[in-house]
């Protein structure tokens, strides 16, 4: 685990929030990007050495467009770096950590991803990245 690599903002419609978050943060995104795998649209603002990623759903079916129905938007989640994802991923299964996917998945901004069930870890859903 070597830091937080960015937190995830889910939003409803991204065209609003990359101009409501251009106007906050005094810049634009460095990034937009679809991953049609997760049915997630995201961008990614730079301040300083951290990020924030804001994710919309691009379908019902969405993990974003399921969040949204039972919460209003806000974050959703905290990306952790880590150097070997696969090992991580292991320590955590034998720490009794459940994990929502049994690989990495390929995720956006060059990153192999994994979540961590929000219900072992006190509410929070926690995504590991691993940048490639
Ligand atoms: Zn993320």
């Amino acid at each position: 685990m070597n830091k937080i690599e960015h937190i995830g903002i889910a939003v409803k419609n991204i065209e609003e929030s990359n101009i409501l978050f251009t106007k906050i943060l005094g810049r634009k995104p460095y990034k937009s990007e679809q991953v049609d795998l997760e049915g997630v649209q995201t961008s990614f603002f730079k301040i300083g050495k951290n990020k924030i990623e804001l994710v919309a759903a691009t379908s019902a079916t969405s993990p974003i467009s399921k969040f949204l129905k039972k919460n209003s938007e806000g974050i959703h989640h905290i990306a952790i770096d880590v150097s070997d994802i696969t090992a991580e991923m292991n320590r955590l299964k034998r720490e009794g950590i459940r994990l929502l996917s049994d690989q990495p998945k390929r995720g956006a901004d060059a990153k192999l991803i994994c979540f961590l069930h929000p219900k072992d870890t006190n509410g929070v859903l926690i995504e590991l990245c691993q940048q490639v």
